[in-house]
């Protein structure tokens, strides 16, 4: 027993310390939150299997969707729901924008696309240049970080999770897609603490779909022996695309190697759909629906209903009623029409596959199994160019794709946790992008890391100084496969300085980048062959939030969740008082014979005021106004109505009177 275990075991008593190891056997697993571009999707490891968690309308994935209004905020379909009504206030797409930079060229393509404003946070220092997503929330405009409205998605996640579970939870292995590159990753982790989560784990969302894979296929032979598979996960969702080999034995997943496309997925085919539409809409009525948000928004919806009836029917038809200027809108749209408008994106999708087969070294004929992951490989053109180009080869469709990557995610927690069937399963990720150091701007970038590395890693350089007497050195992290390192993603630059004057190469200094198991990046470089040692480490990206401002978003999520929750009172309390109002009317009207006209008036009036009232504050949110309303109104039936005898009543009243 260490030192400091048995100190505390002679303050606190021995009792209390077999409670903390008890308590610490019966752990209940995290959660495994799939934050996907357009649905999400939360699972927890229960009762020696995973269960996806429906969420309050009973469905197994929640839109990833954040909407704000005059007097409310909502997620998931309550969200996306409403869009079309305040388009410009809701909120979708936000993976795309999180851990990227304003000016970044997706960022810049995808903002044509969205209803919702985006602007460069002013505030910020000359390289960070972070978006904001500016909204109108209680009449007032408001900034939200990227990580913010994904923090609101999660804690909508963890809050369908503990409504099912019945108590709170802390632990979340959440899951990225594996092209995310560190900012990304740094930032989805930021979100989890924001939304109140201990991210445990980041994994790449392929890597849990195999894993997911792996419980459910048999992975030894008759005779128990473990048998290695390799199985490409193709899995193609509503903004990213992801394709991975992963080794998979019994309790091993290796990833080999990975490869995909940030910008391309269902979100991309309903614009190609929308693009098809609106250029129909112009010619035909000689009129601009480009600045039309609101038609747009539920030109784009309808879309994405059409483009999945299209995946099991040849044709369908769009119908809107007053799309503009009172215009109703109909058309017909075929499979083949809707193929032909997407089917260069479709045939994109397989050369990030002939790239990961390249990286890893295998053939077609080495993949023992296509597992599709994704809503968009339901798209039936997408099955055959895939089997086709694995020449005819079954596709394994078994695993749910909406629901794998949460089931993987689960199930990854529970291991965690060292629960469950799986516990010695050890799960083998590789870095998606090369990683490597560009020194003193002499502009080529010097790998240490190179793209598809086992992680966690941990590679150490020498460098030399290149100057006679250099004071200082300055080493600039960068990411991706371009030999000129300003043509790559810089990560940030710091600097060793105070160096001893010395000839040029004489200096010598130690560069060390060690990946954590999350894929998140540290850099240190260490001054060497002197006594004066020095060591820098950088975690932080320019335009990473900082810890004040987490703290800060985290305080401001509560006020949020707890305004939400003061609304859905309120909401409650207005019905309460509706149907309070409904059953004294029916009273009244039952009872109108026995009543004076003296009595019926003043009951009809107090129902008059209070309908007129709530005619003009329905919207309030204030629960104890509601609850003052009908405290009044009662009053007045109680008076009217109440148990004392009608004579005395009446009597009463006309006394009142
Ligand atoms: P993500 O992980 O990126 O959020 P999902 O895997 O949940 O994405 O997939 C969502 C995408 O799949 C959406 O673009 C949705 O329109 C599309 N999708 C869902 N079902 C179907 C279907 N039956 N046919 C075609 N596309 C579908
Ligand atoms: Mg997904």
């Amino acid at each position: 027993m260490n030192s400091s275990i048995s100190t505390l075991m002679k303050k606190k008593g021995s009792s209390w310390w077999k409670t903390v190891l008890a308590s610490r056997k019966q752990k209940q697993p995290g959660i495994g939150i799939d934050l996907g571009t357009t649905y999400s999707c939360v699972a927890v490891w229960q009762h020696g299997r995973v269960e996806i968690i429906t969420n309050n309308l009973g469905n197994r994935t929640t839109p990833s969707w954040v909407a704000f209004t005059q007097t409310n905020r909502f997620i998931g379909e309550a969200a996306k729901n409403q869009a079309s009504m305040n388009s410009t206030n809701t909120i979708f797409d936000v993976k795309r924008l999180i851990g990227r930079k304003f000016s970044d060229e997706t960022v810049q393509d995808d903002m044509k696309h969205w209803p919702f404003k985006v602007i460069a946070d002013p505030n910020d220092i000359i390289d960070a240049n972070n978006p904001l997503i500016v909204v109108t929330y209680k009449d007032e405009e408001k900034l939200f970080t990227p990580e913010q409205i994904s923090s609101m998605i999660l804690a909508k996640m963890k809050e369908i999770a503990e409504t099912y579970l019945g108590k709170e939870v802390k632990d979340a292995v959440v899951t990225v897609p594996a092209y995310f590159n560190d900012a990304q990753r740094l930032a989805t982790k930021d979100a989890g603490v924001i939304a109140g989560l201990n991210v445990v784990r980041i994994i790449n969302e392929p890597t849990a779909a195999a894993i997911a894979y792996g419980l459910d296929n048999e992975l030894t032979d008759g005779y128990n022996n473990k048998v290695a598979k390799n199985i490409l996960v193709f899995d193609l969702g509503g903004g990213t695309f992801d394709v991975s080999l992963v080794a998979v034995q019994k309790d091993l997943f290796e990833v080999k190697a990975v490869n995909g496309d940030t910008h391309l997925g269902g979100g991309d085919f309903d614009t190609r759909l929308v693009g098809y539409l609106v250029a129909e809409i112009e010619r035909k009525h000689k009129k601009k629906l480009g600045d039309n948000p609101r038609a747009l928004g539920r030109l784009r919806a309808a879309c994405e209903r059409a483009k999945r009836n299209l995946s099991s029917t040849t044709e369908t038809s769009i119908e809107i009623d007053c799309l503009f200027d009172g215009n109703d809108f109909c058309s017909t749209i075929t499979r083949a029409r809707f193929e032909k408008l997407n089917l260069d994106l479709f045939e994109k999708c397989l050369e990030p596959v002939d790239k990961c087969l390249k990286d890893a070294q295998m053939r077609k004929a080495d993949v023992h199994d296509i597992v599709l992951v994704g809503g968009s490989t339901r798209i039936p053109k997408v099955q055959e160019l895939l089997q086709n180009y694995f020449e005819g080869k079954e596709l394994c469709t078994r695993i749910n794709p909406d629901e794998a990557v949460a089931y993987g995610a689960a199930s990854h927690a529970a291991i965690l946790a060292g629960v469950g069937d799986h516990k010695d399963t050890v799960l083998v990720d590789v870095t998606p992008l090369s990683l490597g150091l560009e020194v003193n701007e002499d502009a080529v970038m010097n790998i240490f890391i190179p793209r598809n590395t086992t992680i966690p890693t941990k590679i150490s350089k020498t460098g030399y100084t290149s100057k006679d007497n250099q004071e200082a050195v300055q080493l600039s992290v960068y990411e991706g496969e371009r030999l000129i390192a300003k043509d790559n993603n810089f990560l940030g630059k710091f600097l060793l300085y105070n160096l001893p004057p010395r000839p040029k190469g004489e200096c010598k200094f130690d560069v060390c980048f060690n990946i954590d198991a999350d894929g998140i990046l540290t850099v240190s470089a260490n001054l060497i062959g002197t006594n004066n040692k020095d060591e820098i480490t950088i975690t932080d990206h320019c335009g990473r939030l900082t810890k004040d401002e987490i703290d800060r978003m985290v305080k401001e999520g509560e006020i949020y969740k707890a305004q939400d929750e003061e609304f859905k009172r309120a909401i409650e309390a207005k019905t309460t008082l509706e149907n309070y109002i409904e059953d004294v009317t029916m009273m009244v009207r039952r009872r109108r014979h026995m009543m004076s006209e003296d009595e019926k008036r003043l009951i009809e009036d107090a129902i008059k005021r209070t309908m007129g009232w709530i005619d003009w504050n329905y919207l309030c949110g204030d629960v104890s106004l509601f609850e003052l309303k009908k405290a009044e109104l009662r009053s007045v039936c109680d008076y009217v109505l109440g148990k004392k005898s009608r004579k005395t009543k009446v009597t009463e009243l006309n006394n009142v009177d």
